[in-house]
């Protein structure tokens, strides 16, 4: 008998393209076993049950969290690349710098709420950590991935992306600040009553070579009134 974590998992992976032979393997179970779970699932659950394993919102209509959504968009459009792995497969990576990690752990957790069936993992670089998942979605998800860099290519929102920014604008600001921005604090000084006052202020930047990604970052400051 199998756990029915092994089994969803194992399920899991199938539905993300892997063969029965690597899912055996990296289940820890037999050929056999794999091969029916995933044809039996197939054949005997009515399509409601195989919901769970269903895990694109645009191609199997699950719910999307649209707040993780849009400050993932962030993170991607700052620092994140797709990458095709094989049989369809695609890879999303963040590159996180290792001077933060909580927002390390922040962007390991908004990739799992985005397509929580792919397990998200950690590989250490060098000053800095990758955080990456695989699902054949992730595509559909950023159809903003295409061959060379961001800054070469035209970065155009589709419809439905523009909607859940225009819902979340901070969160899309956040992720976007958490990847290419930075913040530091300013210090000014004012002089009256006969003495130097000074006054600290947080200041944000955006740096991002990308002139369509630098005005989807201005246009999402004016939704937050932001000058
Ligand atoms: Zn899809």
């Amino acid at each position: 008998m199998h756990s029915r974590e092994t089994v969803e998992r194992a399920l899991r992976l199938s539905s993300q393209g892997l063969i029965d032979r690597e899912v055996a393997r990296l289940c820890g179970v037999s050929l056999g076993a794999v091969q029916k779970w995933r044809t039996g699932a197939r054949r005997s659950q009515p399509e409601g049950d195989l919901r769970h394993f269903h895990s694109c919102p645009l191609c199997h209509g699950r719910a999307l969290d649209h707040r993780a959504y849009a400050h993932l968009l962030g993170l991607y459009l700052g620092d994140g690349h797709i990458l095709l792995c094989g049989r369809g497969v695609y890879q999303l990576s963040l590159a996180c710098c290792d001077d933060w990690p909580g927002l390390t752990e922040e962007a390991a957790s908004v990739m799992a709420e985005v397509i929580p069936t792919s397990s998200v993992s950690r590989r250490r670089l060098r000053g800095c950590t990758e955080v990456k998942s695989y699902s054949k979605h992730w595509v559909c998800l950023f159809p903003q991935h295409g061959p060379g860099r961001k800054h070469d290519r035209e970065i155009v929102l589709d419809e439905w992306q523009r909607k859940i920014v225009e819902e979340c604008p901070g969160l899309f600001v956040r992720g976007l600040m958490h990847s290419d921005g930075y913040r530091g604090t300013n210090r000014i000084r004012r002089h009256f009553n006969g003495a130097d006052h000074w006054y600290e202020y947080p200041r944000y930047l955006f740096k991002n070579e990308s002139h369509d990604i630098l005005n989807l970052c201005g246009q999402a400051l004016d939704m937050l009134g932001v000058a």
